[in-house]
């Protein structure tokens, strides 16, 4: 993320790469904060019973029955809801909405990694914002950038921290812009911070059904706030953006499948405990976590998801994170971040990070 002004929107949008990530196929991958116990009974059964005449037409323009549905799961009146293909085509949709050309977007750092590009793309200018030692956002520095619209995310993506309620407050309070709240990890962590969409109308929170409800690969995502903040929202992002299918079975999950996802929430939370405890027992440790996966600062993060990789589990390593936490600073940013799964996916990735790190050593 650059703060300097003399590169053209052009400039920028050509230094854009493409998001990369390593296709090979591993037995493991807890590389990329998906469900690894799957998809929920209900997705299958529905798909199973899609008939081919529905497949022929368009599906609902703006996804009014699953907005209802939604509506009833998140406590909102559906013309506070939006939905996309993925809630990063919610996040698109919200930039091009709430931008104003080449204006800043203040944005934590580190956080979720295609947020810059996506304000880049929507000729907006990403400013990189550090978190504070304690993980959370830095309100002098962010309300300082004078951006039009502020990212946040809680918990944050990749250090698992949740973001203070009295921090958001005065964020929220002291813009004159909208702050995006993204919540795709916000079922995990028995709290929300959608409050805010309800009571103020310069905030916008989007969510997902990549996570927790197991569904990433059927896209599927949505945005909640003021009515006016949602139309907008809506005019950038288009009709027919969410397939007769993901909408069928987002619809059916909410209906018959949420003890599911709870269930698995209860999973996770249960799991993301005891492999903190066995990273201690191998010595490094994981940072503090409120999501479905942990970021472990480690030397020579790239050799080591290297070496996993050889031996059939794949990580998401980082390298230059820039952070004011102590854990991270102490390895210059270097750090692997892993998703939560069932006992025995997570055993398998325990020795195999064990093994590794020797190897590295
Ligand atoms: N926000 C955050 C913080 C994420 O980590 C991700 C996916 N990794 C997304 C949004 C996008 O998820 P999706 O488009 O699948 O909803």
């Amino acid at each position: 993320m650059s703060t300097g002004t003399a590169r053209s929107p052009g400039d920028r949008f050509r230094d854009v790469s493409l998001y990369a990530v390593d296709e090979t196929v591993c037995a493991i991958d807890v590389s990329d904060n998906t469900n690894l116990w799957g998809a929920p009974p209900a997705a299958l059964r529905t798909l199973r019973q899609l008939e081919g005449s529905a497949l022929a037409r368009y599906p609902e323009v703006y996804t009014s029955t699953l907005k209802a549905e939604l509506g009833r799961y998140v406590g909102f009146d559906e013309r506070c809801i939006v939905t996309g293909s993925g809630s990063d085509d919610v996040l698109d949709c919200a930039f091009r909405a709430f931008g104003v050309r080449t204006g800043e977007v203040a944005i934590p750092s580190p956080t979720f990694s295609a947020v810059p590009s996506l304000a880049t793309v929507n000729d907006l200018r990403p400013v990189a914002v550090p978190l504070t030692s304690d993980g959370d956002v830095d309100v002098e520095r962010t309300l300082a950038v004078g951006a039009r619209i502020i990212y946040l995310c809680s918990p944050n993506n990749p250090t698992g921290a949740l973001l203070s309620r009295d921090r958001v407050t005065a964020l929220v309070e002291n813009t004159s812009g909208v702050v995006i709240i993204d919540e795709a990890y916000g079922e995990f962590t028995g709290s929300t911070l959608t409050d805010f969409a309800r009571t103020h109308d310069n905030v916008f929170v989007t969510r997902t059904f990549s996570k927790a409800f197991g569904l990433a690969g059927l896209r599927v995502g949505y945005g909640l706030g003021a009515p006016a903040l949602v139309a907008g929202v809506e005019k950038a992002r288009g009709p027919y953006k969410v397939s007769v299918a993901a909408e069928r079975v987002a619809v059916a999950v909410l209906r018959e499948d949420l003890a599911w996802v709870r269930a698995r929430v209860d999973d996770v939370v249960a799991n993301r405990e005891s492999f903190a405890q066995g990273l201690d027992q191998i010595g490094v440790s994981a940072m503090r976590s409120r999501a479905n996966f942990v970021l472990v600062p480690v030397l020579d993060a790239q050799r080591v998801a290297a070496r996993m990789r050889t031996r059939g589990v794949a990580v998401r390593a980082f390298s230059n994170l820039s952070s004011a936490a102590a854990a991270l600073a102490a390895t210059n940013g270097s750090a692997l971040r892993i998703t939560i799964g069932p006992q025995d996916v997570m055993t398998r990735v325990l020795d195999t990070l064990d093994e590794a790190i020797r190897a590295c050593a």
